[in-house]
């Protein structure tokens, strides 16, 4: 099995490139192919001598997934279902907005935090995504644009798909300094945001790097009662010790910052929860943004529905109320499983039944 080609930056790929007796120079011919005219063989490269193409194509590989499922939307969102190299399935949805086209992206093969109200969290994690195949989600949606002969280009991207980004450390940072890179695809860091649901340590870490890239928290309930109740990474890290982590983010990037609100019925969507939740927001106001996201229903979960209209008009009335800046995120793809792991989920359970019939 071979690497992909895109999980290298540049510097990896010149280092590479002089490890193997080549210049160095080869590495901007090799990514100006890859990311600007997004040839998919090496043997298009033809400003390379035969020997470079060949030694390119014993050691990596262009495409590492295998589109199986392409499901497109009423509202134009398109969630593409890959099939990696060793088997394993994940998904990757493209979202369309007046201000562009973004792309969430997968970072794991399930995932370990085991949120109740989540579909990923339901397959425990088997492995986590190396660069390389994090960054060919994008090439592969970018790929759809470019086979239609649309100019369009992939200009935002969230890493909100299955897996939790920040136990995939060292390959997402990887991933952002490859998408972000102005000799290839040159994504804006401030058209990035990465979404986690609280892994104390490593925002510290994300802190110190100094990225443009936003950050958002899944917070998801104001206290650490409910919090532990819905989410059990809680209890490795509260809220006292998250807000400590966000607070030192914050004085180092001075950067504003997204809390991810997921509203469940009568479980998190009281008015009240809505006080605490400005509360807790009260000291940095100028600085975070909610989004409160309705609950998409997944079939495993039955003990959660969504809230209805009235309750999330009257939890976003109550934070605007207290001066917290939010707004309703607007469901995207719902015909279509949309919601983060759902259509793995779905896919597995249909070749699971395939199996034993
Ligand atoms: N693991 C990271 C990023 C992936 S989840 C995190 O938890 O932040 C991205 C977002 O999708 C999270 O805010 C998560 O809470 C939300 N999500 C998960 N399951 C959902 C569902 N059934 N309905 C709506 N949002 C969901
Ligand atoms: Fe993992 Fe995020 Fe789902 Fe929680 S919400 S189980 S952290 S993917």
């Amino acid at each position: 099995m071979k690497n992909s080609i895109y999980g290298l930056t540049i510097d990896q790929l010149k280092e590479w490139f002089l490890e193997n007796g080549q210049k160095k120079y080869r590495a901007e011919q090799v990514w100006d192919w890859l990311y600007i005219k997004r040839v998919t063989e090496f043997a298009e490269m033809n400003n390379l001598s035969k020997d470079c193409v060949q030694l390119l194509e014993d050691n990596f590989a262009i495409r590492t997934l295998k589109e199986t499922v392409k499901q497109e939307s009423a509202d134009g969102t398109i969630k593409f279902l890959f099939q990696m190299q060793d088997g394993n399935l994940i998904e990757t949805v493209l979202m369309r907005f007046k201000y562009g086209n973004s792309v969430c992206v997968t970072t794991q093969v399930g995932c370990n935090i085991g949120c109740s109200f989540c579909a990923s969290g339901l397959l425990k994690k088997s492995r986590d995504l190396n660069a390389g195949e994090i960054v060919e989600q994008i090439m592969q949606v970018q790929a759809h644009f470019d086979t239609q002969q649309k100019e369009e280009r992939v200009s935002h991207i969230v890493v909100m798909g299955i897996g939790e980004p920040f136990d995939n450390y060292t390959n997402l940072m990887g991933f952002l300094n490859i998408v972000n890179s102005q000799k290839g695809l040159a994504i804006g860091a401030r058209h990035i945001t990465v979404s986690t649901s609280g892994i104390v340590p490593k925002i510290y870490d994300y802190a110190d790097e100094g990225l443009q890239v936003n950050l958002a928290i899944s917070i998801h309930a104001p206290t650490n009662e409910l919090r532990t109740r819905i989410m059990k990474i809680n209890k490795a890290y509260p809220i006292e010790k998250l807000m400590a982590a966000i607070d030192y983010y914050l004085e180092k990037s001075n950067r504003r910052i997204t809390f991810e609100y997921i509203l469940l019925r009568d479980v998190n969507d009281h008015v009240e929860e809505a006080h605490q939740l400005a509360k807790l927001l009260e000291d940095k106001r100028h600085l975070s943004y909610v989004n409160l996201i309705p609950y998409n229903s997944v079939d495993e979960h039955d003990q959660y529905q969504q809230s209805t209209p009235e309750a999330i008009s009257a939890f976003y009335d109550a934070l605007k109320k207290k001066g917290i800046n939010c707004g309703v995120r607007h469901e995207q793809g719902a015909d279509i499983d949309a919601a983060c792991g759902q259509l793995r989920s779905k896919q597995i359970k249909k070749e699971k039944k395939e199996v034993t019939v």
